[in-house]
């Protein structure tokens, strides 16, 4: 017999689970999803999509929802990424390490002056526990990345300072005798 093992708000949530237990190994079945895909604001009430397994195998799966939970699976996954294996935090020793490609701060401070964000890569990395931040040896962009988005955003700025120009020159009366 199934059991319920536990339940989540939303289908996408439960299939998550299912495919990690079955990746571990254990048969699971995903049940009640079908109206919570239709109206997915009455899941609270309706209790949710379950998740079950055959009764056997309750413990197993109960003890893998509680890895899932610990970020075990999360560590495992970061670890696969080349960019993060190596990286420790040279603060605390962390080695949740995220990748800091451009900062969003100055692409804002462009779109408010430029009109248009222009994203400036910077090549940090950040510790997720004490948000320390360092700079990284390798790039996370190549060269050809790099020039392209160069060669992109400044084309762009052209164009709108061209645009802008023949504007005035039809447009403004002290500009008319440029
Ligand atoms: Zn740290």
């Amino acid at each position: 017999m199934n059991e319920t093992i536990t339940t989540k708000t939303t289908a996408i949530e439960a299939h998550i689970i299912r495919g990690r237990l079955e990746a571990e190994g254990i048969p699971a079945f995903i049940a009640f999803e079908h109206h919570i895909w239709a109206n997915w604001t009455l899941s609270n009430a309706l209790g949710g999509v379950r998740i079950q397994v055959v009764s056997s195998k309750k413990d197993e799966a109960i003890n893998v929802i509680s890895r899932i939970e610990h970020g075990e699976f999360q560590k495992e996954l970061e670890r696969e990424i080349e960019y993060t294996e190596k990286h420790n935090c040279p603060v605390c020793n962390n080695d949740m390490v995220t990748n800091v490609n451009w900062s969003w701060k100055l692409a804002f401070l462009s779109l408010f002056f430029l009109t248009i964000p222009i994203p400036y890569f910077q090549n940090q990395l950040k510790c997720t526990k004490c948000n320390h931040s360092w700079k990284a040896h390798k790039s996370a962009y190549s060269v050809s990345v790099k020039a392209f988005m160069v060669s992109f955003f400044g084309g762009l700025l052209l164009i709108l300072l061209a645009a802008w120009y023949f504007w005035c020159r039809l447009n403004c009366p002290i500009a008319r005798f440029i």
